[in-house]
């Protein structure tokens, strides 16, 4: 790491070794890579929290410190900074609910993994996700989300598409956004930094 030792040792305190990415490690490249090259500040370490408690320390931390720092999803929106980009690349989760037809999505992973996922868990059902398999979850649904199917269905982010979105607030503490309509209005297309993570979208037959 080339942060100072302070914040060193608390991140590697709150953090599993296996969490944390310095430039020397294979997996920098892939958390760090940006769609616009220009926009890389090739950030001193990468933090990719596996649980929600993780991701709660680390946001709290990270905010009430002066390091800057960016959340990231799939890195297509070229997300980064010059202390820290926290992943959001182990939030993978799939929890399609047939009955409801509707699907929890991690915020972390890229709309070509839901694909994926759908196929084989969810036969005959698709969600309104962006048109390309490499964008991320969360920055194209902060950002509205345009699908192959929106001139039917609408955005990715519609009231009816967005049912709501877990959200870890500044100060770690967590909330669905349905619980705070005028947050959950600001998500839908409030662009990057209104966090969601799982989000929970309408899929359709
Ligand atoms: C080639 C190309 C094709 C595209 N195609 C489409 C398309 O078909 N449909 C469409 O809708 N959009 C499309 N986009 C736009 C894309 O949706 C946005 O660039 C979006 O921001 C990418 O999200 P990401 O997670 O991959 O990017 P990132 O770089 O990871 O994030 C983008 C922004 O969102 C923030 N963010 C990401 N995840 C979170 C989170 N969980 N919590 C809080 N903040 C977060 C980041 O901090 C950053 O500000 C395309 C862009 C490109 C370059």
């Amino acid at each position: 790491m080339i942060l100072p030792a302070a914040h060193e040792i608390e991140i590697q305190r709150m953090l599993d070794p296996s969490e944390i990415f310095d430039q020397s490690s294979p997996n920098y490249q892939r958390e760090t890579h940006c769609w616009a090259a220009q926009k890389d500040q090739h950030p001193a370490i990468v933090l990719r929290p596996k649980s929600l408690p993780a991701l709660q320390s680390v946001l709290r931390y990270l905010y009430a410190s002066d390091l800057d720092f960016a959340v990231r999803s799939g890195g297509v929106g070229s997300s980064s900074a010059r202390d820290v980009v926290l992943s959001m690349g182990a939030f993978d989760g799939f929890d399609f609910d047939r009955e409801r037809a509707t699907v929890v999505l991690g915020a972390g992973q890229l709309w070509g993994d839901v694909d994926r996922k759908m196929a084989a868990l969810a036969p005959g059902y698709a969600t309104v996700g962006a048109r390309y398999p490499f964008v991320g979850v969360g920055g194209s649904i902060l950002s509205g989300g345009f699908s192959w199917l929106s001139h039917e269905y609408g955005l990715c982010s519609d009231p009816k598409n967005l049912l709501d979105a877990q959200v870890v607030l500044f100060d770690g503490r967590v909330v669905w956004a349905s619980q705070e309509p005028e947050l959950l209005w600001a998500l839908r297309g409030g662009c990057g930094n209104f966090g969601g993570e799982p989000f929970e979208i309408n899929s359709r037959n």
